[in-house]
């Protein structure tokens, strides 16, 4: 069954979505490796990679079920940071906001009785799961050690080795 309009329309908006997230972690990268911090500035290129693979997820999926993929401008993140823990907080922020909107998608499948695409946000319910809890245990690991230059450099060094 080809996809509706509606969800096409939909995932199109996620699409533009995932790649303003890659956008928006890039330009995290940027503050930390401006403060020389470039093992969170790893961290967070790392994390922009993976928010590529979901736009190419959902690209590959309109196209799997005969839908046509429309390109919109991604905005520029207009955020300035002050501090490690404030970089940490949004990026937690922006990842609720992701979740709130997949459970849109899940929504609009529901709806429309669209058993496969029910099925393949099925996996991007889950990786939200696990988006929200990586940046909040950092999130919190920093409320803790923020003032503590050893603590930061040891996570610095940590968040280095992401693969
Ligand atoms: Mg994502």
């Amino acid at each position: 069954m080809k996809i509706s309009k509606k969800m096409q329309n939909a995932i199109n908006e996620q699409i533009n979505k995932e790649l303003y997230s890659e956008y928006l972690y890039i330009n995290m990268a940027c503050y930390f490796f401006d403060n020389n911090l470039s093992g969170f500035g790893n961290f967070f290129l790392k994390q922009a990679e993976e928010e590529r693979e979901h736009a190419m997820k959902f690209f590959k999926y309109v196209y799997e079920r005969r839908g046509s993929v429309k390109l919109k401008e991604i905005k520029k993140p207009d955020i300035s940071f002050n501090s490690i823990l404030s970089v940490f907080e949004k990026a937690l922020e922006h990842e609720e906001y992701v979740t709130k909107s997949i459970y849109e998608l899940v929504n609009i499948a529901r709806e429309e009785k669209d058993e496969a695409s029910l099925e393949f946000l099925n996996w991007f319910v889950k990786e939200q799961v696990e988006e929200e809890a990586n940046m909040d245990q950092i999130v919190n690991m920093l409320k803790m050690g923020k003032d503590n230059p050893n603590f930061i450099m040891l996570l610095d060094s940590k968040l280095g080795e992401r693969k």
